[in-house]
């Protein structure tokens, strides 16, 4: 597996570091909106966040619920092409609960635009969005985010969660796979 990486991005010391500032600056501002202790609901988009969500939860002292959400992209005869399905029941009751979206990357931005509409629906104390990784594109600039773990080039990358093709979530660090392992 070690062999198929091309390039290290970003190695796994400067994800620590800069998942240890995220968990911080986020617990500090769910704290200051909140009168009191706020009911944190933590909503991780699967599969790719799930490492970061693991490190960034622990090192956030406050009372929460996690919730894992699905969201696929369903080609069907009853939804437009590329329409996303969100199962609304993994949602749970969102009102007045102060909403963390966790999501690995923004990229088109489809994926976080749709479970920020879905949960704004439900009438949330308030909604924040944390993505690990924001694409250099022109279309994840016009697309909410309100803590951005690294903001990286236009590559394909796996690791630290990030899968291709279901594999290479356990490598330790963010990388870019050799041309012929992606062929
Ligand atoms: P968006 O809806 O913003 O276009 O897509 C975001 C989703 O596409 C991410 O949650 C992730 O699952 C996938 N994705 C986008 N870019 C990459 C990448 O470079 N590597 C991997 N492994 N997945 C990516
Ligand atoms: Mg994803």
């Amino acid at each position: 597996m070690e062999d198929h990486i091309d390039e290290i991005l970003i190695p796994r010391q400067s994800i620590a570091a800069r998942v240890y500032e995220m968990a911080g600056q986020i617990a500090a501002d769910l704290r200051r909106d909140a009168d009191g202790e706020p009911q944190v609901a933590i909503l991780a988009v699967l599969t790719g966040s799930l490492i970061f969500l693991a490190d960034l939860i622990r090192q956030m002292p406050l009372m929460m619920r996690i919730r894992l959400l699905a969201v696929s992209s369903y080609r069907g005869r009853t939804t437009a092409p590329g329409e996303l399905l969100i199962d609304r029941a993994m949602l749970g009751d969102l009102r007045d609960q102060h909403v963390l979206i966790v999501d690995d990357v923004l990229d088109s931005g489809a994926t976080l635009t749709a479970v920020q509409q879905t949960v704004f629906a439900q009438c949330p104390a308030s909604l924040r969005t944390c993505v690990l990784l924001r694409k250099d594109t022109v279309a994840a600039q016009t697309v909410r985010a309100d803590y951005v773990g690294f903001d990286i080039p236009d590559k394909f990358v796996v690791g630290y969660g990030l899968d291709h093709d279901g594999h290479y979530r356990n490598l330790p660090d963010i990388v870019t796979l050799r041309p012929e392992v992606l062929a």
